[in-house]
């Protein structure tokens, strides 16, 4: 057992077994992919936040713990006996230029387990103090950023949108300075895995071939194990990516979703969600919103994350090219077509959300149109992209429409008549779209206030409530209606910021 900071052998014992079964199935890989390192002692941590559910997931017994001994856990003091933590190393491409050494400046990976259906799953402290990677950067986390995360992620995962989760969240009550003094914290994350397009970019700029090769099947054991012994499996797994990225890209379309920060270090190639910095979502829809403050020229605004999804895979192929085919211009040609999947798999994953999201049971020509003439509407009369879609579901089943949609009303006789043209019932059609149009998202107001009430109140009630609400984005939830509402003026959140 690992001692870092305190020396109670009751936690020795609890960290050994609530953490019995972690490894590190990262060690098997090159010593250059990563640096070993312990997380910084904090003398004064406090739990902020604990998934239960997750840790049932993960098959880690809460019952074992005190609330003291899960904070000594996440906080990172400690340690079960075999643990191994590591930082890794990669590259990527931030807002189109070539970083070659990046790596989790501020992040532990503390392990890997195994879930309840056998997944590895990797353990993540992110903002437990400086480590190789962290160049001129303290490694830490503030506590807004953190608490962000864990409300962004956690409702993503509720609105069924693939996605890292958030395991724990701890107060360091220590300071961190950004602009400002701010209070610390450090968040647990848990993931499919940290494997990034930028890690391959890694592989390729410094650790040749034999690096890519052993990343390569690594990544094929993790996430697509059908592929081992496959003919060409870089091709394969490329493949494999650019149909997740497509299919998670589609996904946040849909529920009007913006990374803010689709650099190539901040996609997974397990096609979960990742890195919630500048996030944020869709109010009045707006195909080219940008709220991130360092995204000066709408790199990553929401229309453009199909296309950056397309360019971000293309730097992945670029990485991949040598052991894809041994025959150079083979390797461009298969490369290229791989990736001339990724428009096709993205449309048809985003039409099927959208009929889903306008009741449709049936595929017609003409049911894309639908979609592009609705989102124009929209767009022109500032309506509210997740409200407008939940409204709807009510529309199914009437004749009338609410004052707010008159300006519609065009639309709505041809939407009307389409949903005439199907065997489905109106009935059956509006609980379809409840079930595709969330009431709740994790609003950029409501965050801002609960990060606030946290930061200046030490009041975590708007946050506990939140994280309550946003569990359950589908059901109707009556007496929470305040937190399903649109911002009013002086509430508009005009810009997000990165947590760095
Ligand atoms: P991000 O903007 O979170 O994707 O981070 C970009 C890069 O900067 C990653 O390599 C991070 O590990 C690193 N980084 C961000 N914040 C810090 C920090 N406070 N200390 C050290 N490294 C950091
Ligand atoms: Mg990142």
């Amino acid at each position: 057992m690992r001692q870092i900071v305190s020396d109670n052998v009751q936690h020795e014992t609890i960290a050994d077994r609530f953490l019995s079964q972690l490894g590190n199935a990262y060690l098997c890989l090159p010593e250059a992919c990563y640096a070993r390192h312990l997380p910084r002692p904090i003398a004064q941590a406090q739990l902020l936040y604990f998934n239960p559910a997750l840790a049932q997931e993960l098959k880690l017994d809460a019952n074992l713990c005190t609330r003291d001994d899960l904070t000594q856990i996440f906080c990172g003091n400690l340690l079960p006996k075999q643990a191994e933590p590591i930082a890794l190393a990669y590259a990527g491409h931030q807002f189109g230029y070539f970083n070659p050494r990046m790596g989790d400046g501020r992040a532990l990976l503390i392990g890997t387990l195994q879930d309840q259906w056998g997944q590895l799953r990797d353990l993540q402290l992110k903002g437990s103090g400086p480590n190789p990677f962290s160049k001129r950067g303290d490694g830490l986390a503030a506590l807004g950023p953190v608490l962000r995360e864990a409300i962004v992620s956690e409702a993503m995962q509720a609105l069924g949108v693939p996605t890292t989760r958030t395991l724990a969240a701890v107060a360091t009550n220590q300071t961190v300075y950004r602009e400002q003094p701010l209070p610390g914290a450090i968040l647990t994350r848990v993931a499919h895995s940290h494997i990034r397009i930028g890690t391959f970019e890694y592989c390729a700029a410094h650790g040749g071939e034999a690096m890519l090769k052993a990343y390569l099947d690594y990544a094929i054991t993790r996430h697509d194990p059908d592929l081992i012994g496959v003919e060409q499996p870089a091709l394969a797994f490329l493949s494999r990516v650019i149909e997740r990225q497509a299919k998670l890209i589609a996904h946040w379309m849909a529920i009007g979703f913006i990374h803010g920060v689709m650099n190539t270090d901040n996609m997974a190639v397990s096609g979960q969600t990742i890195d919630y910095g500048p996030c944020a979502f869709l109010d009045v829809y707006s195909h080219d919103k940008c709220f991130s403050s360092i995204d000066e020229q709408g790199r990553y605004a929401y229309g453009n994350q199909p296309q950056i999804g397309l360019w971000n895979l293309t730097r992945l192929a670029q990485a991949l090219l040598s052991v894809i085919n041994v025959d150079g211009e083979k390797a461009i040609e298969q490369a290229r077509a791989a990736l001339s999947q990724f428009q096709p798999l993205y449309e048809r994953a985003w039409l099927q959300h959208m009929r889903l999201k306008l009741g449709l049971s049936n595929e017609q020509d003409g049911d894309g149109q639908l979609v592009a003439d609705f989102l124009s509407a929209l767009e022109k009369h500032k309506l509210d992209f997740t409200l407008s879609f939940r409204d709807l579901a009510a529309m199914a089943v009437t004749q009338t429409i609410p004052a707010t949609y008159r300006p519609l009303q065009d639309w709505c006789d041809h939407w009307r008549a389409r949903l005439n043209n199907q065997t489905q019932k109106p009935e059956e059609s509006a609980m379809m779209m409840r079930n595709a149009n969330p009431r709740f998202i994790p609003r950029n107001h409501r965050i801002e206030q609960a990060i606030a009430a946290a930061v200046t109140h030490n009041d975590y009630s708007l946050f506990h409530t939140l994280m309550d609400v946003l569990s359950k984005p589908y059901e109707d939830q009556p007496d929470w209606a305040a937190y399903a509402a649109p911002p009013n003026a002086e509430e508009c959140v005009l810009m997000t910021f990165c947590g760095t």
